[in-house]
C-alpha cells in the first residue's frame, strides 16, 4: 500500500503532468489547426466539458470551505487581541509586497521602454467597466444579508461574517464548544473533499490548459513582444526574488522548500487563471505542507485571494507605462507614484477571478490619466500572462501566510520540511 506521502507526491507529479501535456497537445493543436471536427468535439467539447466540470468542483467548495475553516481557525485563537495584530500584520504584508511588485513592474517598463514607437493604428477596442470606488469598497466590507454573501460568493464579506461568527463561538462558553467540535469536524470532511477532489486534477489542468493554448496559441505575441517578456520577467523576478528574500530573512525559512510545496497550487493558478478557484488547494497546501496553522491560514489564504494580487499589479504597473510610452504621454514621477497608489488599492475589493486584472487596470488609467481605451492593445496576450500572474497571485499569498504564521510561531517547522502532506494538524 502506498503511504498518503508518496500518493500525495504522484499526485504533484501528476497534476505538473498534465499540465506540461497540456501545454504541448494545445500547442500542437494550435499549430495543426483548430477546425472542424477537432474544434466541435475535441476543443470546444472534450476539453472545454473535462475543464468546466474541474473547475466548477473546485469553486464549489470555497464558500463551505473558507466559512467552516475561518470559524475554526478565529474560535482558536485563544487570545481575541492576537486578531486584530494577525489581522494587521497580514494586511501590511499584503500591501507592502504588491507596492514592492508594481514598484519593479514601473522600473523595468522605464528602463525597457516597450510601448516607444508603438504604432497606434492597431485595432484599439476595449470597453472599459467602471470599477467600484473606495467608499463603496469599504460599505461592502459589511453583509447585511451572510446567505446573500455566500450564495454570491463574496469573499470579503464571508471573511467578516466567519471572524465575527468565530469570535461568538469563543465566547458563547458551553454551547459554543460544541458548535466548535461541528465545526472542527466539519472542517476536517471538506478538507477530505478538496483531496478526493484533487484526484481529478491532473485531467481537469489538461484539459483547462489544452483549450487555451489550443484557441490561442502564440500569433498574438510577437507586436506584443517587448510588453509580454517584460510582464514575464518581472513576474518571475518578483515570485524568485523578492519572495525567497522575504521567507530567508524575515522567517529564516528555505525557499527552495517553499517553491518545491507550492507546486499544486500554482499548476491550479496557472491552469484556472484564478486565485478564487485555486483557493481550497491553496489552502489545504498552506496547511497540511507548508505547516501553517488553521488559526492563520483560513484568514491569511483567503484574505489573499482576495485582495492580494503581486503579479496582477506587476501587470498593471508595466501595462500603465506602456501605455504612456505607446501614446508619448509622459506622466512623471507624480504620476508612476499614483498608479503604485491606485494599482495597491485597486487590488482590494476585487475578486481573483480571470481577467479582472484589466478592469483595475482601467481605474488604474483613469487616476493618472492615461487612455483607457490602450487597454485595447495589450488585450490579445492578457489570457497567456494572467495564467501567470495568477500563478504569482497564490505564491504571494502563501508565503505572507507562512511569514505571518511563523512571526506567531504558529508555523509548523517540522512540517514544513517534511516530504509529504500529512492530514492532521500540527498544533492538536
Ligand atoms: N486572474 C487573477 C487572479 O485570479 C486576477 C487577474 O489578474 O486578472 O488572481
Amino acid at each position: 500500500m502506498p503511504s498518503d506521502r508518496d500518493a500525495r507526491r504522484s499526485l504533484t507529479v501528476r497534476i505538473v503532468t498534465g499540465m506540461v501535456g497540456g501545454c504541448a497537445v494545445g500547442i500542437v493543436l494550435n499549430l495543426v489547426g483548430v477546425e472542424g471536427f477537432v474544434e466541435d468535439y475535441v476543443v470546444e467539447g472534450l476539453f472545454h466539458v473535462g475543464g468546466s466540470i474541474f473547475l466548477a468542483s473546485l469553486k464549489l467548495l470555497v464558500v463551505p470551505l473558507v466559512f467552516v475553516s475561518l470559524v475554526c481557525g478565529t474560535a482558536a485563537l485563544d487570545d481575541i487581541s492576537k486578531l486584530g495584530r494577525v489581522g494587521g500584520k497580514t494586511l501590511a504584508l499584503y500591501l507592502a509586497t504588491t507596492a514592492i511588485a508594481i514598484s519593479f513592474a514601473l522600473l523595468a517598463t522605464a528602463a525597457v521602454r516597450p510601448g516607444a514607437g508603438f504604432d497606434l493604428e492597431t485595432d484599439v477596442s476595449f470597453v472599459a467597466q467602471t470599477p467600484p470606488s473606495m467608499a463603496e469598497t469599504l460599505i461592502n466590507l459589511f453583509p447585511s444579508n451572510p446567505v446573500r454573501a455566500m450564495a454570491e460568493g463574496n469573499m470579503l464579506q464571508i471573511i467578516v461574517f466567519s471572524i465575527l461568527f468565530g469570535l461568538a463561538v469563543t465566547l458563547a462558553g458551553a454551547p459554543g464548544k460544541r458548535v466548535l467540535a461541528l465545526f472542527s469536524d466539519l472542517n476536517s470532511v471538506i478538507l477530505r473533499l478538496v483531496m478526493l477532489l484533487m484526484t481529478i486534477a491532473p485531467y481537469g489542468v489538461f484539459c483547462l490548459i489544452a483549450k487555451v493554448f489550443a484557441l490561442q496559441g502564440f500569433g498574438a505575441i510577437p507586436p506584443l513582444a517587448q510588453y509580454f517578456f517584460v510582464v514575464l520577467g518581472v513576474l518571475f523576478f518578483h515570485a524568485f526574488v523578492t519572495y525567497s528574500a522575504l521567507l530567508r530573512f524575515a522567517a529564516g525559512l528555505p525557499p527552495l522548500v517553499f517553491f518545491r510545496k507550492m507546486r499544486d497550487p500554482v499548476a491550479l493558478a496557472f491552469s484556472t487563471a484564478s486565485s478564487n478557484a485555486t483557493l481550497p488547494v491553496t489552502l489545504e497546501n498552506a496547511e497540511l505542507r507548508l505547516g501553517v496553522d488553521n488559526s492563520i491560514a483560513s484568514f491569511t489564504i483567503p484574505l489573499g485571494a482576495t485582495i492580494n494580487m503581486d503579479g496582477t499589479a506587476i501587470m498593471q504597473g508595466v501595462a500603465a507605462g506602456f501605455i504612456a510610452q505607446a501614446y508619448g504621454i509622459e506622466i512623471g514621477p507624480v504620476g508612476y507614484l499614483a498608479v503604485v497608489l491606485t494599482a495597491t488599492l485597486a487590488s482590494i475589493g476585487t475578486a481573483g477571478v480571470p481577467g479582472v486584472g484589466l478592469i483595475m487596470l482601467a481605474m488604474v488609467l483613469r487616476q493618472v490619466n492615461l487612455p483607457v481605451e490602450g487597454i485595447g492593445l495589450i488585450i490579445g496576450v492578457d489570457r497567456l500572462l494572467d495564467m501567470v500572474r495568477t500563478a504569482v497571485n497564490v505564491t504571494g499569498d502563501s508565503a505572507v501566510s507562512c511569514l505571518v504564521a511563523k512571526s506567531e510561531g504558529r508555523l509548523s517547522s517540522e512540517r514544513f520540511h517534511a516530504d509529504g502532506a500529512s492530514g492532521q494538524s500540527a498544533f492538536e
